[in-house]
């Protein structure tokens, strides 16, 4: 039976240590400040910004959400990115994901100010992180990583297998597992005998955003599986990538949906938040 690595309780000293750091600051006469561009009505998008916001109370990072409506228009957009970046009272911007359609993602992500770029997702962070430079990192794939150490996961020299290719998650995550001297696979959706693929893995890690996807005949004896995917099923429930009952009872640790890697991220953010007040501190 799988040991269950607890990302609720590993994100709350996560976030321990954030409020930590944010005191220290506020002691040195730092406010440490987040700011949150809210693009029109996505449903989803409202219930992450309002969990962030509550993530940064607590932790004592002071959070400023800037609602803008659906018919905002990219120069809009930017100028209000540009404002943000040139505000020396606010330290981390993020624009939540995803942006109404007609508006461009990837010109509004390369339009914030790298330092302030606390989703990690700014191609300045992402290009640092290819070149193994201090960078900061995406907070989804670094709290993978930090489940990973935490729950006592062995990864140097590890067969490690990433399902997804996304920028925010597969692709960067597939690049700290190497700098964790994992040997890295990369799967996607044109890969051919994917069970065969995931089944070589000591690490899997599963952002498809597929309900139960990786089953366990997918999965080697004592692996440890960390689960990324949210996926709603009919009935409103939540599950993640991987069919967790029979892969619990085949892998050696593994990661539940909910309260798995969903509440690293933000605690990550929480983390990357402060760190870019604490640079500015300097
Ligand atoms: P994307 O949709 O951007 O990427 C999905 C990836 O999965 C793509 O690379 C796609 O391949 C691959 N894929 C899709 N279907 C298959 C298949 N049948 N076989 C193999 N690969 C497949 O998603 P994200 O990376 O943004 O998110 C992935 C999941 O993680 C989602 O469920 C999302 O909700 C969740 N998520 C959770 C977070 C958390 O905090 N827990 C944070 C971010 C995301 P291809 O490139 O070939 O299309």
């Amino acid at each position: 039976m799988a040991q269950l690595i607890d990302g609720k309780a590993i994100a709350a000293e996560v976030r321990a240590q954030a409020a930590e750091k944010a005191a220290a600051l506020r002691a040195k006469g730092v406010e440490p400040a987040l700011a949150v561009i809210l693009v029109g009505e996505d449903p989803a998008s409202k219930v992450y910004v309002r969990n962030k916001a509550r993530a940064c109370k607590e932790c004592g990072i002071r959070s400023e959400v800037i609602r803008m409506s659906e018919t905002t228009t990219q120069a809009e957009l930017l100028q209000e990115i540009r404002r943000v970046n040139e505000d020396p009272a606010i330290h981390g911007l993020l624009i939540q994901l995803p942006l109404p359609r007609h508006l461009d993602e990837e010109e509004a992500l390369a339009a914030v100010d790298w330092k302030k770029d606390v989703d990690g997702f700014h191609r300045m962070n992402a290009g640092a992180l290819l070149n193994g430079a201090p960078s900061v990192l995406p907070c989804t794939p670094a709290g993978c990583m930090e489940l990973l150490r935490r729950g006592g996961v062995p990864l140097d020299g590890a067969e490690a297998v990433v399902v997804g290719r996304s920028n925010i998650v597969g692709k960067p995550m597939a690049l700290l597992l190497m700098q964790a001297n994992c040997t890295v696979t990369v799967c996607h959706s044109h890969t051919k005998n994917l069970g065969d693929v995931v089944r070589r893995a000591d690490v899997v890690v599963s952002a498809i955003g597929k309900p139960r996807f990786i089953t366990a005949d997918m999965v080697k004896e004592g692996a440890a599986v960390i689960d990324v995917g949210i996926n709603r099923l009919p009935d409103g429930s939540l599950c993640g990538d991987v069919d967790f009952g029979p892969v619990s009872e085949k892998a050696g640790w593994i990661t539940p949906v909910p309260g798995g890697v969903g509440p690293m991220t933000i605690a990550m953010l929480m983390m990357n938040a402060v760190k870019a007040a604490e640079a500015h501190a300097v």
